[in-house]
């Protein structure tokens, strides 16, 4: 029987990426939007991930169309860079807030059904600047770390019951998120990636496939570095 998959922030970008490939995988794949259109062929259920009661009732929804989640992607995150000495305190909280908390809300309710079933895997999409660090992005890098911390707590905790936690650290990858950098600063970062060149979102779409596979299954607390060699190995 195909697997209940959720991902969030699945409408666009790597979240979408990640849908994709593993419905290519015969998954019976859930994506959360916020706004616009759920993207088509895939289940969309709306949810803000900053609402505990919205992530409820996207679950109890993918529930009702797929069976318990067996597969979970916390995926969905925002950036607001600012040097700290400009950065109001709202819009430091507001990105761990949905970076760090919306993981956490996300994972405590997947934990629910997956440990029913006492089986279950949980991807979160951290980034390359939890370990590095960014200037102005002392708020995201942040959250970022902090959703490290959270997954190896989480993967002790749930380890004995067949669950496993993981943690994808993408570096530069080519998404919406990224294209509000400018070409010019594009070009610089580019320099600084050994492999010179951004990340497709297939390219950590393939890795989270990994990770929610069956030849995954012994890999738990782990941080995997996407990247092209930006944080050599961190
Ligand atoms: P995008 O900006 O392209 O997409 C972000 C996704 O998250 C959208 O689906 C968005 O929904 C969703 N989202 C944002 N806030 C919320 C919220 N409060 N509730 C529900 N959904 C929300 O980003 P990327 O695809 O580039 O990034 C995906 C993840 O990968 C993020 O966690 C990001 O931090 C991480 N990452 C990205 C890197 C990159 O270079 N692009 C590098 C390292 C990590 P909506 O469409 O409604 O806004």
């Amino acid at each position: 029987m195909a697997r209940s998959v959720l991902v969030t922030g699945g409408n666009r970008g790597i979240g979408l990426s990640i849908a994709r490939e593993l419905a290519a995988a015969g998954d019976a794949v859930a994506v959360t939007y916020r706004s616009g259109e759920p993207p088509e062929g895939l289940f969309g259920v709306k949810c803000d991930v900053t609402s505990s009661e919205d992530v409820d009732n996207a679950f109890s929804k993918v529930e009702a169309e797929h069976g318990p989640v067996e597969v979970v992607v916390a995926n969905a995150g925002i950036t607001k860079d600012t040097l700290l000495p400009l950065m109001k305190e709202e819009t430091f909280t507001d990105v761990i807030d949905t970076n760090l908390t919306g993981a956490y809300r996300v994972a405590k309710r997947a934990c629910r059904g997956m440990l029913r079933m006492r089986r279950g895997r949980l991807v979160l999409i951290s980034s390359v600047v939890a370990m590095s660090g960014s200037a102005g992005q002392t708020n995201y890098a942040a959250s970022k770390a902090g959703m490290i911390g959270f997954a190896r707590s989480l993967a002790r905790e749930l380890g004995s019951r067949g669950i496993t936690v993981n943690v994808v650290a993408p570096g530069f990858v080519e998404t919406d998120m990224t294209a509000a950098l400018g070409a010019e600063q594009q070009q610089a970062i580019y320099k600084t990636i050994p492999l010179g060149r951004p990340a497709s979102a297939a390219e950590i779409a393939r890795v989270v496939k990994f990770l929610a596979s069956d030849d995954a299954a012994y890999i738990t607390g782990a941080v995997i570095p996407v990247d092209g060699g930006l944080g050599m190995g961190h």
